[in-house]
């Protein structure tokens, strides 16, 4: 089915949307993005994206096109013309498109972003068969630069250290600077230990999260106590479980830390219980 996707003001099946190929976002990764999960055909923690959407692009000076509103009716409309019941939607907005490629940044008054939102469906969110067997991570170096807080589009490295993972049969990778864990490919990282839930403080290392900060959240509020600092490699493969956290995998349980079994190797009870009230008081919460 072709999808209707939206460019730029439009509403357009998906093989008539055309972006310019002087485009900043192509030619220096100069653009943001964010990524909406839909379940029962609602939007979860619209406002937490909204609010970092605008926070990445005024760390980059690009102007937001569209208040909330607009940014809202553009996401209800796709969910409801493509007809997603569990998915996501992708949104991205870039520095635009100016005459030809140059270094320096286009006048904004003549250059204005551009503005790409499509929709991808996946019915086994919620009931995940990986969430049941759960994941297992390598550790790579981090090699990304120095502000993982801004959601830009260059995702070449952690898209590299995916691959990383797969060739060597696993499923994702945890970055490592200076022995510590800073957080998966995409999406955070935790361990638990005597029942703590361990996860790298926010900082320029890492990106800031939304289903981080409702997990958190969430886990304060059910009495588990939470420790906000960074762990080694080697404390992580020590630990009782441990897991990630993103807008489309929820609470993902990992198992295996290069090739080192967490407990019996299978999801522990804490990761998947927050998964559960994750899942439940999202649901609760979406619009
Ligand atoms: N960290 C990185 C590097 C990511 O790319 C992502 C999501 O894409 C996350 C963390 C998780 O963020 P969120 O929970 O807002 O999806």
């Amino acid at each position: 089915m072709s999808r209707t996707v939206y460019v730029n003001g439009d509403y357009l099946p998906e093989g008539e949307a055309r972006i310019s190929i002087f485009d900043r976002g192509f030619l220096m990764a100069d653009g943001v993005y964010e990524v909406t999960t839909v379940i029962d055909s609602k939007l979860i923690d619209f406002d937490g994206h909204f609010t970092r959407l605008q926070r990445s692009l005024d760390e980059l000076g690009i102007e937001n096109p569209m208040d909330r509103e607009a940014w809202l009716e553009v996401h209800r409309q796709l969910v409801a013309q493509n007809e997603v019941d569990q998915g996501m939607i992708y949104l991205q907005v870039t520095r635009g498109a100016p005459g030809d490629r140059d270094f320096v940044f286009p006048d904004p008054e003549t250059t204005k972003p551009t503005v790409v939102l499509f929709t991808q469906s996946n019915p086994a969110l919620v009931d995940s068969p990986k969430a049941k067997k759960g994941i297992k991570v390598i550790t790579i170096d981090d090699l990304r630069w120095g502000r993982r807080d801004i959601k830009t589009v260059q995702l070449l490295y952690p898209s590299m250290g995916k691959m990383m993972a797969i060739k060597q049969g696993a499923d994702d990778a945890w970055m490592m600077q200076d022995g510590e864990i800073t957080e998966g490919t995409s999406n955070n990282a935790y361990i638990i230990k005597d029942g703590r839930i361990i996860t790298r403080a926010l900082s320029n290392d890492i990106l800031h999260g939304i289903t981080r900060a409702a997990v958190l959240r969430f886990a304060r509020e059910a009495q588990m106590p939470v420790e906000e600092r960074s762990f080694t490699v080697e404390e992580a493969k020590s630990a009782d479980e441990a897991f990630v956290t993103s807008a489309s995998t929820f609470v993902m349980p990992v198992v295996e830390i290069d090739g080192a079994k967490l407990g019996a190797g299978t999801p522990g009870p804490l990761a998947l219980r927050l998964r559960e009230i994750y899942i439940d008081e999202s649901r609760k919460a979406a619009i």
